[in-house]
């Protein structure tokens, strides 16, 4: 008999019935995966593995023999801040696919602003013709901050496509091409130096609130700020206020504070903001179901739990 995998989440009825379409199969020979509400007494209490995507923190703690749980998201702040330090480790989903997509949505939103595509929409609005000095891609630095999974792929994206590339992290890093900073000092010197800003650092005690007044008086006039990374990082107050000074030229924001963002929120009509809902880098249900596969297969076979959130650094 298969040992059973409790799947446990308050997702939209859409999500959840896009997981319970791809997981069973994907874990078919490893494990039987089946609903939360769906497990007998005995399948609750002998569980020690999960499947989670945003879920009720009681019915975690309703299995109480849990090991840890494999998150099918990335950023893992809600959950970090719903089950308890002693609780089950947590394993974020890393997918190397998600990395790619995410490097691809960099780079897209870079050139989008490398190009100067929001100011010529702007001109074609008004029936203005007029052209600007085009930069090369090298005449352009591109800070990334965080240098994780998905930073450090979108950055090496970025060289690849002839940009100059700085980077920042909490720890210190080296990466091939790249110029790499860290700590507090890094934060100043890389918002100096960046011509467009990406943010792809977790939300965390430290990052939350980070890129606000202070930080954003050490970036260069006339920078580009894209945030792929999450809304509460950013101050939506301060960015508006240094938009309309014209301290920064335009916002890609992609993650806010409130999802889906409210309706009455100025950042939907400021004419210096992109606003995405939330698209640079889904969750692959195909290739992150394989992963989760291969993560509760070996845990299985070996008792080795992967790679898990370091509680007290938040990620
Ligand atoms: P990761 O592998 O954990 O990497 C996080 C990076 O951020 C690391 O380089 C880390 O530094 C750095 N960092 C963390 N705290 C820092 C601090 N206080 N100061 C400076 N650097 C700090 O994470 P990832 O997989 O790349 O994902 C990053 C985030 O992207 C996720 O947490 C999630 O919120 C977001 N995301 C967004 C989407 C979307 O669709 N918009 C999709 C997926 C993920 P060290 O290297 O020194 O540890």
């Amino acid at each position: 008999m298969k040992t059973v995998v409790p799947f446990i989440s308050a997702a939209s009825d859409g999500e959840r019935q896009a997981w319970r379409d791809v997981l069973p199969a994907a874990l078919e020979e490893v494990a039987e995966v089946k609903p939360f509400e769906a497990l007998t007494e005995e399948e609750r209490l002998a569980a020690k593995v999960a499947i989670v995507a945003n879920p009720d923190p009681a019915e975690v703690a309703a299995l109480p023999a849990l090991v840890w749980v494999q998150s099918l998201w990335a950023g893992v702040e809600r959950l970090c801040a719903d089950l308890p330090e002693n609780g089950p480790r947590i394993v974020r989903l890393t997918d190397p696919q998600m990395a790619e997509t995410m490097s691809e949505a960099v780079l897209a939103w870079t050139l989008y602003l490398h190009r100067d595509m929001p100011r010529y929409r702007l001109q074609q609005e008004k029936k203005i013709w007029q052209d600007h000095v085009l930069k090369l891609p090298q005449e352009r630095t591109i800070g990334v901050l965080g240098l994780g999974k998905l930073g450090a792929a979108a950055a090496l994206r970025l060289k690849t496509n002839g940009f100059d590339v700085a980077g920042w992290s909490r720890s210190e890093k080296v990466l091939e091409g790249i110029s790499c900073f860290h700590g507090e000092d890094g934060l100043a010197a890389i918002l100096n130096r960046s011509d467009i800003i990406v943010l792809l650092m977790p939300l965390t005690v430290e990052t939350k609130g980070l890129i606000g007044e202070k930080a954003l008086q050490h970036c260069k006039k006339g920078a580009a700020l894209i945030n792929f990374a999450r809304g509460p990082i950013l101050d939506a107050k301060a960015l508006i206020a240094a938009l309309d000074r014209g301290d920064l030229s335009h916002a890609v924001l992609d993650v806010f504070n409130e999802e889906p963002l409210p309706q009455s929120d100025p950042l939907w009509g400021h004419e210096s903001v992109t606003v995405l809902p939330h698209i640079s880098a889904p969750t692959i249900t195909t290739t992150a179901s394989r992963i989760v596969a291969r993560n509760i297969g070996r845990y299985f076979e070996t008792g080795t739990v992967p790679e898990s959130v370091d509680r007290k650094r938040g990620y």
